[in-house]
């Protein structure tokens, strides 16, 4: 890609504040949280320098690693599944988690979460296609979990986060919607929940149909992924 971070930072940020009017939705309700996960702290300083401040990154190591040497105002997205083990450089330096599906790691965030810092930002992971090899609790299992988290005042519970198959558009369309439902019913169980992560590169226009308020775009950013930088 020859475009500067810059150029394609504000190509992105213009496609998708006009996909947002063409399906009525305000632009400045859509937050475009850039994913760097494998790409190297000068490439995320390019974005930063850009004008971005929210990034997401999914392997708390490697984050650790890039987080001590870039600017401390990143709003820093943990969109990676989080083991036990490595709560606590969540907890002390992100603002938000999407990726939280189970209560012990909320009460381990919350236990660990600085009390000089704001409540940490959650959002509950739902495995909103059903397949075994993906993270996330059931649909029918998140209410349970909402009221765990909103017991938890470290914690700030805000929303749910999904990944929806790479699948044909019918079938992404499906889970979607069934993403807004869950979200929209939560919200008349009375959490107030104001944050849906949901869409990537390949399907965030679909999902501004339904009602996402967090995009979590990588690579159509920063290009494309060479996990073996990453992985351990
Ligand atoms: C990597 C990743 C993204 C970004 O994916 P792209 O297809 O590169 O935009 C978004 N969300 C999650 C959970 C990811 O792991």
């Amino acid at each position: 890609m020859s475009l500067s971070p810059a150029e394609r930072y504000r190509a992105l940020r213009r496609d998708i504040d006009a996909a947002a009017r063409a399906v009525h939705r305000l632009p400045e309700e859509i937050t475009l949280i850039a994913v760097s996960k494998t790409f190297p702290p000068e490439a995320i300083q390019g974005f930063y320098d850009a004008g971005v401040r929210d990034f997401g990154e999914n392997y708390v190591q490697e984050w650790a690693e890039k987080q001590q040497r870039l600017p401390e105002d990143i709003v820093w997205h943990m969109i990676g599944d989080v083991q036990s083990n490595k709560t606590r450089q969540v907890a002390e330096h992100a603002a938000w988690v999407h990726t939280v599906s189970r209560a012990k790691i909320a009460e381990r965030l919350a236990a660990q979460r600085p009390a000089d810092l704001p409540p940490l930002n959650v959002c509950i992971e739902i495995n909103i296609s059903g397949e075994a090899q993906k993270h996330g609790i059931a649909p029918s299992d998140a209410a349970e979990l909402a009221q765990r988290i909103t017991d938890l005042p470290p914690l700030r519970l805000r929303g749910i986060m999904c990944v929806p198959s790479a699948a044909e558009e019918s079938i992404v369309r499906a889970q979607m919607q069934a993403a807004q439902a869950l979200y929209r019913d939560l919200q008349a169980q009375g959490f107030a929940l104001d944050a849906l992560s949901m869409g990537m590169s390949g399907d965030w226009r679909l999902a501004l149909e339904y009602g996402t308020t967090h995009l979590r775009i990588g690579s159509a950013l920063f290009g494309h992924r060479d996990y073996a930088i990453a992985l351990p």
